[in-house]
């Protein structure tokens, strides 16, 4: 519980009505998007602007009170899962586009700005930010800089840091930090932005982001190729690539995951496939015509069963909603979804969906896998009950196995989701001895008190 003179001190710096205190309003912010994880924050404060969020921080600094910086909480590593009687800091009324810079190709943003909001100040520009989380329709450019956050078009377009020219930080000590700017080029001194991205609210809160904005693609061609065995899917995914073809998406989804989505969206998707294969491409039109055929006849050499090419944008659209919604459709079909996102290079895709597979058998769970297969990046679903202590322990010890394999295989324990709470015990394993020591003294250097986001990433 945090006291009425802490309580009185944050009113006072934020305004009464942007303070909440009460259980019941508490209650909503006690968790995240990252399953089986809550603890209640000691109050919750809506932050309107940089000067406010710079002296809460000064206080809770002196204080030593923590502070967990919350967008719209859709995390999926627990990150801004609370601790114990922290301050909540959640940044979703920061949410103006403060300027679109047509001569620069830029846009500055609040980071409570929806990542939608972006895309479509972009759009309505005729300009293009490519970084499109599935959460996008909610989740905050704050949220998506604090996570390095991917999309399904990372794999031609890259991910939130290659967008991010410029930021402003909120430190610990309440000090306003301003790093990056409109130039292309810049190499004076360290790149400090870079290491704010993705350092999940640890390290300072971010309270503007400068984005690069590129041109919109002038067409696009989405189309599925669908597999009776999952082999076939991937090494057609390994040849398109061996091709030179980069293609905006490429994506797939798993026998489990295509019937959960058809049951759900009623797509029309065949059902008496091992694979599911989500390809579009962008860019001229030449060139969109030109890799479309080339990428259907590669499917069709590696045995695919059929291949659906839309014929117009909303026929796309519908196409690409079967991945869109593989996460809402397989979170159906049981009280507790654990969506994890063990990544390995593309090479080993197919080893890796297999060893899912085995894990799955071996500890008796289903797992639906879906996800960004152009990238390594895969998504298996655990699809469980966290009343179920015994499904629940074979659960962590398959995570555990899913994890060493991303490792030996040459992977990463995430690719887009972040370590947060999920996440922290396998960070030393991964990081190693070395670079563990540099990071646990870039957090003491910022952040001496160790006020931000306790507990997260590592102790
Ligand atoms: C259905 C669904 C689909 C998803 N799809 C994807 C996907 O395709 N790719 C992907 O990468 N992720 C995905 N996610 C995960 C999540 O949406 C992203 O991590 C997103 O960037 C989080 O944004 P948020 O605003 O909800 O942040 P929050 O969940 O509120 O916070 C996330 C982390 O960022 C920190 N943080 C938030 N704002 C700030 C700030 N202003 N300054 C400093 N730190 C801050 C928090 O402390 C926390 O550690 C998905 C989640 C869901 C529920």
């Amino acid at each position: 519980m945090l006291s009425p003179d802490v309580i009185g001190n944050l009113r006072r710096l934020a305004g009464s009505p942007n303070v909440l205190t009460e259980k019941e309003d508490l209650i909503s912010y006690s968790f995240d998007g990252t399953a089986a994880m809550q603890q209640m924050p000691g109050c919750v404060v809506f932050v309107s602007t940089t000067q406010e969020v710079s002296e809460i921080l000064k206080y809770a600094n002196a204080t030593k009170i923590p502070v967990v910086t919350r967008g719209s909480g859709t995390g999926l590593s627990g990150g801004s899962v609370p601790s114990p009687d922290c301050i909540v800091l959640c940044t979703v009324k920061m949410s103006a586009i403060l300027e679109l810079d047509r001569a620069n190709l830029t846009l500055l943003a609040e980071p409570g700005a929806t990542t939608l909001q972006i895309a479509d100040a972009a759009a309505a520009a005729g300009l293009f930010y490519p970084p499109d989380p599935g959460s996008m329709k909610i989740s905050t450019i704050g949220g998506n800089v604090a996570e390095n956050s991917g999309g399904l078009r990372g794999l031609k377009y890259g991910i939130t840091r290659n967008y991010v020219m410029g930021l402003e930080i909120v430190l610990p000590n309440g000090e306003i930090l301003w790093t990056g700017n409109k130039c292309v080029k810049d190499v004076a001194g360290y790149s400090l932005k870079d290491i704010f991205i993705g350092s999940e609210g640890t390290l300072g809160i971010i309270t503007k982001v400068l984005l690069k904005l590129i041109p919109k693609p002038a067409a696009k061609k989405t189309m599925l190729a669908t597999f009776s065995q999952m082999d076939h899917a991937a090494e057609a995914v390994s040849a398109i690539i061996a091709a030179q073809i980069i293609p905006c998406t490429l994506e797939f989804l798993d026998r489990t995951t295509i019937h959960c989505v058809e049951d759900y969206a009623k797509i029309g998707l065949p059902l008496d496939c091992q694979a599911l294969l989500l390809m579009e491409t962008d860019g001229h039109p030449a060139a969109v015509a030109d890799e479309a055929a080339r990428m259907e006849q590669i499917c069709r050499e590696h045995a695919c069963k059929e291949v659906r090419i839309a014929r117009d944008e909303a026929e796309g659209n519908k196409l690409a909603s079967a991945r869109r919604s593989a996460f809402s459709a397989l979170a159906r079909v049981a009280p507790t979804t654990i969506l994890e996102d063990a990544t390995v290079p593309r090479s080993e895709v197919a080893a890796m969906i297999r060893f899912i597979e085995t894990i799955a058998t071996k500890y008796k769970l289903r797992i639906g896998t879906f996800g960004h297969m152009g990238d390594g990046n895969l998504h298996p679903t655990f699809l469980t009950d966290e009343r179920n202590k015994d499904e629940m322990h074979r659960v962590e010890e398959a995570f555990k196995e899913i994890f060493d394999e991303a490792i030996r295989l040459g992977g990463t324990i995430t690719g887009e989701h972040g370590v947060g709470l999920a996440k922290k015990s396998f960070l030393p394993k991964f990081l190693g001895d070395a670079q563990m020591r540099v990071t646990r003294e870039l957090r003491r250097v910022l952040d001496p008190n160790g006020i931000l986001n306790p507990g997260k990433m590592f102790d």
